[in-house]
């Protein structure tokens, strides 16, 4: 077989399954591939050679004796590199951890182990999840392939450029405030943020714990769905977990009727480019069904500033335990207890990281908790509300992914335009939701753009399903052109 990095990774399995091609031959086609392009694209912080080839190895074996194989057998999966996998590095994009190495799998990678998948490596990520860009990594940045001169998004923008330049077919990423969907929008695939609590946290290394959520990337709504099936469940291990078993996802192309809610006050300073694309969406949504209506969110205009709040004082408080005695890099220079302490965060920690550190920290002193942390919980409540009021009408809401599409590596400067960049993303980290970013089509200059779709808490079923729906109304979506290279 050739070509593979253009087989969806349902099709990579089945081809597998049919006898076509050997776990050691996909293994080795991607692996070789990752390793010839990752110096260009960034995707990945580490290669998982070894354990790559074990794996395959394993599943030939398994085929060969006619053992029962999983669901994604010999598919390969990019791996966040703040999610361990056991006995390989995780890094969570920072020098304090650049030599640490995962004492368990997470949850997650377990699922996807024991699903047969081959890891092919840890992607690049911003620094703790922290960032828009993937800039903010303290190794190298990714590159976005539809232009390798424009970020591929962040944070989890390793894992997108895996997947949008077709190193592998699946990824996982991590969400706090949109860093799945945001890169998925500026990388045209799918990016899926799950419930809160749908998928286990456990074995993520933590950013905003009551924000935070694992979810799939991958070109297609489908292959999103048939990951679902197999890291939706609750877990032990983390106690924000859902109870809600696990869910299959059956998809189908019929026309339903559903109800899609619209809030223009949040439209008006829209780009013509997203504004346009917003529109063709809502055209195809209600081809397939839908009935739009308007509905009113406008506390979520101040979603990315309780975001500011509420994730740098989780911050600050999950990553007081890098202190340089119990994890990851310790100062060399260090002559007392203090010293360790300060000099190894100092040396080990990235200028966005320690800014949050202290804006966390700050948000929780005594002084201005009342003012600042406690005040950001009372808005939270009051978005929490305006979501539950709207879906009281409406089955659910259509956002844009991002304000723009991808923008240059070093055009951004400021902070604030940078956390703006979520705008539209946050409320739903705010709220729990489950939502979704879909490539919808292109800004003026040839860049991916994608639209958003939201669901109430539990509701993953449902909203996959109406992505489906949409997708492939929409019609195929093209690869990003770096694909084109003819020495490829
Ligand atoms: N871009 C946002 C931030 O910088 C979100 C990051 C994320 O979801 N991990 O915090």
């Amino acid at each position: 077989m050739k070509a593979l990095h253009l087989y969806s990774a349902l099709d990579i399995h089945r081809h597998f399954l049919e006898g076509d091609v050997s776990a050691r031959e996909i293994a080795l086609y991607f692996l070789r591939r990752a390793l010839r392009e990752n110096g260009k694209l960034g995707a990945f912080l580490h290669i998982c050679q070894d354990l790559l080839l074990q794996q395959a190895d394993t599943l030939d074996r398994a085929r060969a004796n006619k053992e029962p194989l999983g669901p994604l057998a010999a598919v390969p999966v990019a791996i966040k590199d703040n999610t361990h996998i056991h006995n390989e590095p995780t890094t969570a994009g920072s020098k304090i951890l650049a030599t640490y190495r995962a004492p368990f799998d997470a949850t997650v990678c377990r699922d996807l182990r024991e699903a047969g998948v081959l890891f092919l490596g840890k992607t690049n990520l911003d620094e703790f999840a922290m960032g828009s860009s993937n800039e903010n990594s303290a190794f190298f940045p990714a590159r976005n392939p539809w232009r390798l001169s424009h970020v591929p998004g962040g944070s989890s923008g390793g894992s997108a450029v895996a997947v949008s330049s077709r190193l592998c077919p699946l990824a996982t990423g991590s969400d706090t405030g949109g860093s799945v969907r945001q890169p998925a929008g500026f990388s045209g695939i799918v990016g899926y943020k799950p419930t809160y609590g749908r998928v286990s946290r456990h074995g993520l290394i933590a950013f905003g714990s009551s924000l935070d959520q694992i979810g799939p990337l991958a070109s297609s709504v489908e292959e999103v769905a048939k990951v679902m099936e197999i890291i939706g469940h609750p877990c032990p291990f983390d106690a924000t977990s859902r109870s809600t078993p696990k869910e299959s996802y059956p998809l189908s192309r019929e026309r339903r009727s559903f109800k899609v809610g619209v809030d223009a006050s949040f439209f008006s300073d829209l780009s013509q480019d997203v504004q346009d694309n917003l529109d063709q969406a809502r055209r195809t949504l209600e081809r397939v069904g839908a009935k739009v209506l308007p509905v009113d969110l406008k506390p979520l205009h101040y979603g990315a500033a309780v975001y500011c709040i509420l994730a740098t004082a989780e911050a600050s408080t999950n990553l007081a335990r890098f202190d340089g005695i119990r994890y990851g890099h310790r100062s060399l220079s260090a002559q007392t207890l203090e010293e360790i302490y300060s000099l190894s965060r100092q040396e080990g920690f990235g200028q966005e990281v320690k800014k949050r550190i202290l804006l966390g920290t700050y948000v929780l002193s005594a002084g201005f908790q009342e003012a600042y942390y406690r005040k950001a919980q009372k808005v939270r409540t009051l978005i929490c509300q305006t979501f539950t009021k709207a879906f009281q009408q409406v089955d659910l809401i259509l956002f844009p992914t991002t304000p723009s599409s991808a923008f240059k590596l070093g055009a951004i400067q400021d902070s604030l335009q940078m956390y703006l960049q979520d705008i539209f993303t946050i409320p739903a980290n705010l709220a729990g939701l489950p939502a979704i970013s879909i490539p919808s089509g292109f800004s003026s200059d040839h860049l991916p753009l994608g639209i958003q779709l939201m669901a109430p808490q539990g509701c993953d079923v449902k909203l996959i399903q109406l992505a489906y729906l949409y997708e492939q109304e929409r019609g195929p979506f093209p690869m990003a052109p770096y694909l084109d290279d003819p020495s490829l």
